[in-house]
């Protein structure tokens, strides 16, 4: 896929913004899933080998030729710039909607792209990680969201390798219960831009590749930036986010074919 089509760039706002403020109701189905589609999870027969099988929407998971996540390895090193990123508001809320937690940004935050404006939208987390680095999985990856009006997308990825509890994950994680007992309503979440800033690393090296969502609708032309080091997250955080959901909420690796992966 070349080019987003305007329904998809539709369906992909009102997916990325199911979670507005305003919006209490379940966001287990997103607008792009339609009435008759069946919920898609990560277990079973709503697992990511069968998100194409239940809604002709997501088409791209089993068709896409950029899928992510991908084992990232460097093909080219050309010294890329440092991510223009200005992140000077804090959150919104938290949701969990039922695949991941969710917190929610308030407007203003931004990742400048070739003189584009990648208005961050929201981040939310994967254990174990969903990309690999060399190979090496983490226990728990972090997704910065961004779009910019014309709904393009924008990932920076944060891993996190096993160490002493992180701080912010912790004001975050003292949520989780709340989150659970009312799974798909918004709730207060009281991070600071500061807050926000500390769940990436100091180090900025990156990667730098084209993927896609990493699920349904699986939609491509996503520019993906993964942190190359990691924070740290207790073992203990870990395995009390993986126990919120009962599985494991990471898609499987995806094939590269031969993208270019820059860093
Ligand atoms: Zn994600």
């Amino acid at each position: 896929m070349n080019k987003l089509t305007i329904y998809s760039s539709i369906a992909l706002t009102a997916l990325l913004l199911a979670t507005g403020c305003s919006d209490t109701k379940s966001t287990k189905h997103s607008e792009s899933e339609g009435h008759h589609a069946k919920h898609w999870g990560y277990t079973a027969d709503v697992g990511p080998s069968h998100w194409s099988e239940l809604n002709e929407k997501f088409n791209m998971c089993s068709q896409g030729k950029q899928q992510s996540p991908i084992n990232v390895v460097a093909t080219s090193d050309i010294e890329l710039p440092a991510l223009n990123l200005a992140y000077t508001t804090g959150s919104k809320s938290i949701i969990d909607n039922g695949h991941t937690v969710q917190v929610n940004i308030t407007d203003g935050s931004v990742l400048k792209i070739d003189g584009a404006d990648y208005k961050l939208k929201q981040f939310h987390f994967h254990t174990p990680s969903e990309n690999n680095i060399n190979g090496k999985s983490f226990p728990l990856e972090a997704h910065f969201v961004h779009a910019t009006d014309d709904g393009k997308l924008a990932v920076v990825a944060v891993m996190f390798k096993e160490g002493a509890e992180n701080k912010t994950l912790a004001k975050i994680w003292k949520k989780l219960p709340t989150l659970k007992a009312n799974e798909g309503k918004e709730q207060k979440c009281g991070l600071t831009s500061d807050e926000v800033k500390s769940l990436m690393p100091t180090n900025k090296d990156y990667y730098k590749f084209t993927g896609s969502l990493t699920t349904p609708p699986c939609s491509e032309q996503v520019k993906w930036h993964v942190y190359k080091t990691p924070l740290t997250v207790s073992k203990e955080q870990a395995s009390a986010f993986t126990a919120l959901f009962g599985h494991p909420n990471n898609r499987p690796i995806q094939d590269t074919n031969k993208r270019k992966i820059e860093e």
